[in-house]
């Protein structure tokens, strides 16, 4: 499985995952325009794609959605709460939008796919595990603290797009207004790069092999902070790990999981084995990042 995010940040979310055959995005919190031009830097069009999977009908992770559904009959799975949402404020017909009920897994072709519970400030947010063959990627980001329902999501997946939102000192003395700081730092709010640097070791220690630091804050965090804070709980535990912060409004390289199982051809992405080689691989990427 790869995974390749297009934009990751407050000012726009989407994510391509990946397992050579099935192609599906993760948000579409960017204009349709970027989505297909990221997409066509990584040999997809938007007909290969399978799905998309929405997370929450917040604008970081919506806005390009209507626009790049037009004149397409690409299925969207999102929770019942989330769809309801869409389907009020997108010219999308009804059928087009598949709904499940949060924290309970279903099939989609051969993949597994686990949506779990997130606490944020919607209703029906989600966090997604997907499973092709014998690889898993886990993608959650936007929640206010790390729940039972969200342990159970990444416990034991491969690769883990995790949210570092802001460093609370820079956030606590930064510009923003004291009920936006307020919201930010809530049980709904979004994760704190310690928060992310605890549930990193616990991801760590339970099987995860690339950890990639995402939704990270422009005004209240950096990625060498976000990765120092992780890092250094990471470097409490032996064991080699992947750990990257991808960037805001450009795309991330492509990352790998459950290599051993996955046979790299040029069709997908036109990138080569070394390209996407990431745990254990001594490549650090234009982004700023670190193996321990
Ligand atoms: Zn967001
Ligand atoms: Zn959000």
């Amino acid at each position: 499985m790869f995974l390749c995010t297009l934009a990751s940040g407050s000012s726009g979310n989407c994510a391509v995952v990946s397992d050579g055959t099935h192609h599906f995005l993760i948000d579409a919190g960017i204009s349709a325009r970027r989505i297909q031009k990221g997409l066509a830097e990584i040999g997809l069009k938007k007909e290969d794609l399978s799905g998309i999977f929405i997370t929450h009908t917040h604008t970081d992770h919506i806005s390009g959605l209507s626009v790049f559904l037009k004149k397409s009959a690409i299925p969207v799975y999102t929770s019942k709460k989330t769809g309801e949402t869409l389907i009020k404020q997108i010219p999308v017909p009804h059928n087009q939008i598949h709904t499940f009920q949060p924290d309970e897994p279903f099939d989609l072709f051969d993949w597994q796919i686990f949506p779990f519970s997130t606490w944020h400030d919607v209703p029906g947010s989600v966090g997604y595990r997907l499973t092709a063959g014998e690889a898993s990627v886990a993608v959650v980001t936007d929640l206010g603290h790390v729940t039972k329902q969200v342990a159970d999501g990444i416990e034991g997946a491969e690769m883990l797009l995790l949210e570092a939102n802001y460093d609370l000192d820079m956030l606590r003395m930064g510009s923003y207004p004291a009920f936006l700081k307020r919201r930010i730092e809530s049980n709904y709010g979004h994760l704190s790069n310690s928060d992310a640097a605890r549930t990193a070791a616990w991801a760590f220690q339970n099987g995860t092999k690339t950890i990639l630091l995402g939704h990270l804050s422009a005004e209240n965090n950096r990625p060498e902070c976000a990765l120092k804070t992780v890092g250094e709980e990471l470097d409490r535990f032996a064991g080699r790990i992947c750990l990257e912060a991808v960037p805001r409004s450009t795309a991330s390289r492509i990352y790998a999981a459950g290599e051993s199982n996955v046979e790299y051809t040029s069709s997908l992405c036109g990138k080569t084995k070394r390209d996407v080689l990431c745990a254990g691989g001594p490549g650090i990427s234009e982004t700023a990042g670190f193996i321990l």
